[in-house]
């Protein structure tokens, strides 16, 4: 495979990160794709297939995972899978573009370990707990059961901040997104002290 870059932001669900990539995704000056996730869970409203993820049975899942096509897979929630296909970055990286992920820590440090050198790992910090169960109450996508199951993957989620390259913390979303801006703007440009 070619020298494209892997951007990585990875957080506990609600941190904000999915907004940080979407600004990232703007700045065409940076030249970043998304990297589309395969995923078993079931597919949300206004979501559309191969754009927000491929949506895959939990079989089909299963079938890609022995066949080896993932470069990263999870069950992020009890049978709710979460992958990344090889031909995924493939198809970006061909493109001559980089490759930025919205992905969960584990699957995050994993990219980050298979390509280290290649790899900006980015950890989205919510002001709190308490802040992070207000926020995923108002987005209004999951039930209370799916909310205190997410609260609880965050508390460990947020052990693992300081195994990331770097640590935006995101209680001022203008202050947050131009952090990441410039973070990712010197690492694609190899302007990164390492
Ligand atoms: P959601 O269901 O809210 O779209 O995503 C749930 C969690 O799965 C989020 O933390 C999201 O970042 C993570 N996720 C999405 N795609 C992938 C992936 O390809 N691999 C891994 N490991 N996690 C993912």
């Amino acid at each position: 495979m070619n020298k494209g870059k892997l951007i990585v932001f990875s957080a506990p669900s609600g941190s904000g990160k999915t907004t940080i990539v979407r600004h990232l995704l703007k700045q065409l000056e940076l030249n970043l794709e998304f990297s589309i996730s395969a995923t078993s869970r079931e597919r949300r409203g206004d979501e559309v297939q191969a754009k927000d993820y491929y949506y895959l049975s939990a079989d089909e899942f299963k079938s890609k995972i022995k066949g080896n096509e993932f470069l990263e897979w999870e069950e992020v929630y009890r049978d709710n899978f979460y992958g990344t296909l090889k031909t995924e970055v493939e198809r970006i990286w061909s493109k001559g573009k980089h490759v930025i992920f919205d992905i969960d820590v584990s699957g995050g440090l994993r990219i980050k370990r298979k390509f280290p050198d290649q790899t900006l790992a980015v950890f989205v910090k919510p002001p709190s707990i308490d802040e992070l169960k207000i926020r995923l109450k108002k987005r209004k996508t999951e039930n209370e059961d799916k909310i205190n199951m997410r609260v609880a993957k965050a508390s460990a989620e947020l052990a693992t901040a300081p195994l990331f390259d770097v640590i935006i913390e995101n209680d001022n979303l203008d202050k947050a997104l131009n952090e990441a801006y410039h973070l990712v703007s010197d690492f694609i440009n190899d302007k990164t002290e390492k």
